[in-house]
This record gives C-alpha cells, structure tokens and sequence, in this order.
C-alpha cells in the first residue's frame, strides 16, 4: 500500500484499472476520481482531508449513518462461524432463518415470504421472473407485460435497465426491451402545464390505467413503481395519484410491485413507502436499507396469496444466486434492523428530524433559483429553474445541476443532480444541528451556482 498514500497516486492507479459504474471514463480520468477514506456518523473524509456532510446516505442507502460497531461485529462473528453456506436444494441456517423472520415483522402485515438475493437489481430480475411463473401456475400465461413508467430507475441488469424508463440506458445498445410498457410518472412540476397537482396525479394515474386497457389488462402481469421515484428526480407524487392509480389496477387483476429499494426502511417516514401511500403490492423490491448499505444484499417480499400459491403449486422455482442468503449479509441486516428498530429511528423520521428537516428545506423554495423545494420523510428535492413564476426550466447544454452539485463537493455537502433537480436522502440519523448545516451548506451552493451563472 506504500504505492498509494497520495491523493495523486490513488487517483492514477484507479484510473489504470478501475471501470467506475455511471462514469464517462475520460472525464472522470482528466479530472481523477473523488476519493473517500473515512466515514463517521452523517460525515465522509476525504483523501485530502476534507470532511464532507453525505446528504446522500451514500446511495440513498446508509440509513443508520457511518462507523456502526454493531454491525462490524455482527459480521466478523457470522464469518468466524459460519462464512458461506449456500440456500438451494433444500438448505438453510440460522441467520437467513432469523431474518426472515425479523422481516416479516416489519413489512406490511400480508408480506410473510422473502427471497434474498445480491442487490436491488437482480431482486427486481426475481420479481420480474416469479410473477410470470405465478401467473403461469394461475392459468394465465399471457400476462407476462410489465408496465413502468419513465424516467424510472430499477437497476442495472438486462432486464432492470429495460423496465426502468431512463432513455440514455435504453439508448445504449445490447438491450432486447420486450413485454415492457411505460407509463407517464406524476412529475407535476416538470409536467402538470397548468393543471392543479391533484388533477395532474388524477390525470397521470387515468392515462396508466389507459395504456394498460389499450395493451389488455389480461396481458400485464404487473406494474412496477417506487413509492416516491428516487433515482428519477425524487418524484413526490401528488396525493390523488397512488388511491386512483391502486384502485385501477386492483380493478383491472394487475399486481402491484412496490421498489421499495430506496423509500423502504423508513426513508418516507413508515417502515415501507407503500405504508406512507397507502398501497398493498403484492411484491416488495429490498436492498440499500436492508443492510444500510454495510455488505450487499437485496431481498423479494411476496405477498401470502402469491406466495401460497407458489408454494402450493410453484413446483420448484428454477431460479436463485450463490449469494441468495448470504450468511454474512444476513448478520448485517439483523443488527441494522436491531438499531433501526431499538433507537427507534422511523418514528424519528416520521415525528421528529423528517418534519424538522422538511420545514428547513422547503424554505430553499425562496431562493431565487429554486422553483421547488419538496421533502417527504428524509428525501427530497429541489428543481433549479431559469423563471419560477412559469416553471421554466434551465437550457440542458448549460448544466445547472451539474454546476450546483460540483459547489456542493467543494463546500463539503454531497448532493445529487438529476437533470437539473438536486436531490438529498441523508442518512436517517441526522441530528437536528446537522440538519441544520445541510441547509446552510445548500444555501450557500445555490448562492455560488447563482453566482456562476452571472
Ligand atoms: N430499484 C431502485 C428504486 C433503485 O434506486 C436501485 C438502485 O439505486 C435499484 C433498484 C437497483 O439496486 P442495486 O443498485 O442494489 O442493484
């Protein structure tokens, strides 16, 4: 390691041999990577010694902060004890047992059954494979359409980047896209025109449930949506979208699949953002806040009449990861939902930091770029626009965002840009004082990126 203790150093060796996820490799390599050593609480540390507030719980993940000694020790006693066995062909041991037991505690009272699996991705690949195999074992094998909506983030596999709605995946070749619909998401801000928000969630849902009676409701197995769309802009819908649009698809025999990948484990202020919406999928997408982000793990939740149904029937489930269960993921996942639920860290979201926090972030919404300022729970966002008063967004060749969230590193904040809307989902253990500072620091980032744009 003596190779690598320079910021300069590390940076020209990752550049040498390390092919970054979402990266335009020849930008990031003129610039060299950002590096992080060290993370404590809510904060990150830099290799220059920066200490930066993560208003991203690193991806929208790390819910119970940094530097968590709980799960640390959790992890190293399971891999002394037992580092890997396998869950297939009729196997299991006592950490998958318990987890899935500790799960279904947690989730909505008709979510009892989990399929663990590696990460969101391929949790939604499962999804997308066991519906069909449900709805074959129902007598219904033409339902194998999966309708999503666009500018939706699912993952990063064949079939997740396809039944996510982001053009710029699509657009890169080596897809097959089949069997896959996308339907309008409810982005009053960028969309509604001059409709009130609560028409526009009305609007939105009556057109998803018109794509979906134009292709057949008999033909669609499934619609798949995040509570709150994270990845796509933190896109809080307005509040007549999820009882019109779950209403209809109930109607219409459709299964709901709820992404809880982000909005579950109390970002949204309940355990699961279907809770905050009131909805009940049939299927849950897991991952980040499963494990706070500590050792990679995703998991299924089915609901009991699927998976009564699968279990009765199913016969056996061609299907499963080497890691399915993995014993030392599992240990990081029951102590993170020991301290999530001891310190009672969702009420806080839902009774405490959340409200104090969203009254701070709403009031960016006075700032002279801002033309919204919207929170639920601990995610939120706030659209950087050219006119506030006719919601007029930013020429895309100037790259507001981008610009704003370079100030934010340099100021020692991590915020997102997605397009030109900055998002923030800071760890759920945020004290109010450094609520504060995350407030603070966004100010002064929209000041300086006001300034730059002259
Ligand atoms: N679903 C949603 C809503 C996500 O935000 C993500 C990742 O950001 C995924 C699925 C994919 O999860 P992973 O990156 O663990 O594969």
């Amino acid at each position: 390691m003596t190779l690598l203790n320079s910021t300069e150093s590390l940076r020209a060796m990752d550049a040498a041999h390390h092919l970054h996820p979402f990266t335009d490799a020849s930008a990031l390599n003129a610039k060299g990577a950002r590096i992080i050593t060290h993370a404590d609480g809510v904060h990150l540390t830099d290799s220059d010694g920066n200490r930066i507030l993560d208003g991203m719980a690193g991806l929208w993940c790390v819910a119970i902060g940094y530097g968590r000694p709980e799960i640390a020790d959790a992890v190293a006693r399971q891999l002394r004890q037992l580092p890997f066995y396998n869950t297939f062909f009729q196997t299991s041991h006592p950490p998958v047992i318990e987890l899935g037991h500790l799960l279904s505690q947690v989730t909505p009272d008709h979510i009892n059954r989990f399929f663990f699996t590696g990460s969101g991705s391929d949790a939604n690949d499962t999804i997308f494979r066991m519906i069909a195999h449900y709805w074959a074992v129902m007598g219904q094998p033409d339902r194998t359409i999966i309708v999503s909506r666009q500018g939706a983030y699912h993952g990063s596999t064949v079939a997740a980047s396809a039944v996510g709605g982001f053009g710029f995946m699509h657009a890169q070749p080596g897809l097959p896209v089949g069997n896959i619909l996308h339907a309008p998401r409810p982005a009053w801000w960028a969309e509604g025109g001059e409709l009130s928000p609560e028409d526009f969630g009305l609007k939105v849902a009556r057109d998803t449930l018109a794509l979906i009676d134009g292709i057949g409701a008999h033909r669609v197995a499934g619609f798949i949506a995040e509570p709150i769309m994270g990845a796509g802009g933190v896109i809080i819908p307005p509040d007549s979208y999820w009882p019109a649009l779950s209403a209809g698809l109930t109607e219409r025999g459709v299964m709901l699949i709820s992404d809880e990948v982000i909005c579950g484990f109390g970002r949204t202020g309940s355990w699961f953002g279907c809770q905050t919406y009131g909805t009940t999928p049939d299927f849950m997408t897991m991952a980040k806040g499963l494990t706070s982000g500590y050792i990679p793990m995703g998991a299924v939740g089915v609901s009991d009449r699927v998976a009564e149904v699968l279990t009765a029937k199913g016969g056996e489930f061609a299907h499963g990861y080497t890691y399915s269960g993995h014993p030392a993921a599992c240990a990081a996942a029951i102590a993170n939902l020991g301290i999530l639920r001891s310190e009672g860290i969702v009420d806080r979201v839902a009774d405490d930091i959340g409200p104090y926090l969203q009254g701070k972030w709403r009031a960016l919404a006075d700032h002279p770029l801002v033309g919204e300022a919207v929170m639920t729970g601990l995610i939120g966002a706030i659209q950087l626009c050219a006119d506030k008063g006719a919601r007029r967004a930013f020429d895309e060749d100037l790259g507001v965002g981008m610009m704003c969230r370079e100030h934010a590193f340099a100021n020692g904040l991590i915020m997102r840009a997605v397009g030109d809307r900055m998002v923030v989902s800071p760890p759920l253990v945020l004290t109010h004082a450094e609520a504060d500072e995350l407030v603070e620091k966004a100010w002064r980032v929209l000041d300086l990126t006001q300034a730059q744009l002259g």
